[in-house]
């Protein structure tokens, strides 16, 4: 089994024992809401999917991420993970101090030990790390909206309930378990946010014809307009696997985390992720995790050849086309044919299908998932 990123597993949450020391405590502190996508990264923290990060982090391991693509350790990072305040807020804390963090309906979630309150530069986040500062990319206009203080140091999670999609979430340590149940010793991680089409399919299949076995692990959270809702994603995934995939090398759970849409710096942050899963091999496709066209087709493949100690072997593939001719799902440059035998596969055509109620061919969409798809009467967010 491959090592977490850092070495070891984090985790940070509270044992019973403590979690009743720690919620009697928590009433004289003082009291953040956290939002439903803070809270998330909040339990990544706590679950160990930023190993070896312990906590919101401090003003070194800023600068060092966005600056350099590395924390201050010298180990590879490349978007922080942050908590952000107020001024008026930041001026209540001191340092030192335990602060009690709660979900937006002000029930206490966990604990933040405050180490350290810092100001940043939000023009020097958007430069490095999504290399643009337009407001309509909505990475960027995540960093527009954030507050100017930022908190670090070390989390605890109260509860281990797993408020999104619990059916279907795995921790680190519980898809590591598994991986090791199934007796897979290599595998390759999927990041998605999409519902599935040929295309996906034909990458995670070549995947499979390299390593033991696939993760596919699509992203819960906020997205933007027009994407499918979890729910519908999900659902179409078991289609999928149940009717094609071999079901000993197949591991599916979600991650719930908001997409940033950071282009390569994001893929990075995949790839460590599904490292800390247990996941040998990353999947790194077209334009993975862009948006809109900032990021050259395969500048999240490039980024991997700067940015080479994540541990993680990244599988690099091309576009997938149905090819007439072949009578199957290609990579476009292992077929000799050309684009007029070719169908274009794509995650906007697949929408514009489903978003007429119409049934998309199977060139573009497997019709146990197209089935899934249409059942929904509003399927996008
Ligand atoms: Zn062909």
């Amino acid at each position: 089994m491959i090592a977490p990123h850092g070495g070891k597993l984090i985790n940070r949450v509270a044992s019973l024992l403590d979690r009743k020391k720690l919620l009697g405590e928590a009433k004289t502190m003082p009291r953040l809401v956290l939002d439903n996508e803070i809270l998330k990264d909040f339990h990544n923290l706590a679950y160990g999917t930023y190993s070896p990060l312990t906590g919101f982090v401090t003003q070194k391991d800023f600068e060092s991420v966005v600056r350099e693509t590395k924390l201050a350790s010298g180990l590879a990072w490349s978007i922080p993970i942050t908590l952000d305040v107020t001024a008026k807020q930041a001026k209540g804390l001191k340092i030192g101090k335990k602060i009690a963090l709660t979900d937006e309906k002000d029930t206490v979630q966990g604990i933040l030990n405050l180490e350290e309150k810092y100001s940043f530069s939000k023009e020097e986040y958007m430069d490095k790390v999504f290399t643009v500062r337009n407001l309509d990319h909505p990475g960027v206009q995540m960093v527009h909206k954030m507050k100017p203080v930022l908190l670090g140091g070390p989390i605890t999670l109260l509860y281990d309930d797993k408020p999104w999609f619990a059916d279907y979430y795995m921790t680190p340590q519980e898809t590591r378990e598994r991986f090791q149940a199934l007796k897979l010793s290599t595998v390759a991680g999927f990041q998605t946010r999409n519902a599935p089409h040929r295309g996906h399919e034909h990458i995670q299949k070549a995947a499979l014809s390299e390593v033991d076995g696939v993760f596919i692990h699509p992203v819960i959270g906020e997205k933007k307009p027009g994407d499918f809702k979890d729910e519908v994603i999900i659902a179409a995934y078991q289609a999928l696997i149940k009717n094609y995939y071999p079901k000993t090398r197949t591991v599916f759970s979600v991650w719930p985390v908001k997409m940033k849409y950071a282009g390569p710096r994001e893929a990075v942050m995949h790839a460590i992720v599904r490292k800390n899963h247990g996941c040998t091999h990353h999947i790194v496709g077209r334009d993975h995790a862009g948006i809109g066209g900032y990021y050259g087709l395969y500048a999240s493949q490039e980024i991997f050849d700067e940015v080479e100690d994540t541990g993680v072997h990244i599988l690099r593939y091309n576009e997938v086309a149905y090819c007439y001719a072949c009578e199957k799902t290609v990579f476009q440059k292992d077929c000799p044919h050309g684009q007029d035998k070719h169908y274009k596969i794509s995650g906007t055509k697949l929408r514009e299908f489903i978003s007429l109620k119409k049934m998309p061919p199977q060139e573009l969409c497997r019709p146990e998932v197209a089935e899934v798809l249409l059942s929904y009467d509003q399927p996008f967010v």
